[in-house]
């Protein structure tokens, strides 16, 4: 059977796809994509998932965007916060969790200081957060277990309870991907396409080159040149940040296609040299927009 564009339009002609086809997000699942095609296979739905579609959804700028949207999206939210050190004492540690009521708590690990021990006691001080204070005898139990008292010493425990506020300022490191989330953009541009332009996009020359950079395996590692098509959203006033946002427009005979994710990241890419090779598209183009709150969308003409 000839599987050449009546399967995946990733790799439709060859064997290494699985039969069923399952709905694919245009814009991902992650970041509240309404929109959804049906042409993707299984296997290469979930291999181009956890490898492209994750280098934009975890990004950590559409991270934070995604919690402070509460997108639940497929995956529960995520917590962009991460762990890290009070800021005035980089001993304590500080580690941040998303709670029933999708807030980030953050919270004062136990600390220890280093035991003063003698023949009379063994002294030292712990540090925890206000929250553990019922749990107090639990954690020094636990820690004084760790220190392996001998027997017949007297224990004096010197406690001091630390409570985080926002008074307080939590040091993390957070890595900013500057090249890699441009990959997904681009898979988000070539699906739009096939989307509106139908199976013809897939024959076209440029379609084949983006699928190219899309599925180059060290695309990662190396320029590519719709990379620079691609960037930080120049912010406008009137952005909506929870919406994403599509367009195909013809320009010169060419045609273009625009994409935006919430008021972040965009980019416009040239996705056909020869507008003509598709008749059923008029002239003034496609518009879509994604809510990703509501998980409506809506497309127009024009
Ligand atoms: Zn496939």
């Amino acid at each position: 059977m000839d599987k050449e564009h009546n399967g995946c339009i990733f790799y439709g002609n060859e064997d290494s796809c699985s039969a069923e086809l399952t709905q694919e997000h245009i814009f991902p699942e992650a970041i509240g994509g309404a929109l959804t095609i049906n042409e993707v296979c299984k296997k290469h739905n979930n291999d181009l998932g956890s490898k492209i579609d994750s280098l934009l959804t975890d990004h950590w700028v559409i991270q934070l965007a995604r919690f402070a949207l509460k997108i639940k999206g497929g995956n529960k939210l995520p917590n962009p916060f991460g762990n890290g050190v009070l800021a005035d004492d980089p001993n304590l540690k500080v580690t941040s969790r998303v709670d029933n009521s999708r807030n980030i708590v953050f919270k004062l690990l136990p600390s220890i200081t280093k035991p003063v021990v003698d023949s009379q006691s063994y002294e030292f001080t712990i540090t925890i957060d206000e929250s553990d204070r019922e749990n107090v005898q639990g954690i020094v139990g636990k820690i004084m277990g760790r220190q392996k008292t001998k027997s017949g010493q007297k224990e004096d425990v010197l406690l001091v309870d630390q409570t985080i506020s926002s008074s307080k300022i939590i040091k993390n490191e957070v890595s900013i991907d500057t090249k890699e989330y441009k990959v997904a953009m681009l898979k988000i541009i070539y699906e739009l396409s096939y989307y509106w332009l139908g199976k013809t996009f897939l024959d076209d020359s440029i379609a084949q080159s983006i699928k190219k950079s899309i599925l180059n395996p060290n695309i990662l590692s190396t320029d590519f040149d719709l990379a620079k098509q691609i960037s930080l959203c120049k912010i406008r006033s009137n952005d909506e940040p929870h919406m994403h946002i599509g367009i195909l427009n013809s320009y010169n005979g060419k045609l273009w296609c625009y994409v935006r994710v919430f008021n972040i990241f965009e980019g416009n890419v040239l996705v056909s040299e020869d507008a003509g090779r598709y008749p059923h598209f008029r002239e003034g183009g496609k518009r879509l927009i994604v809510d990703t709150i509501t998980g409506i969308f809506e497309e127009k003409e024009g």
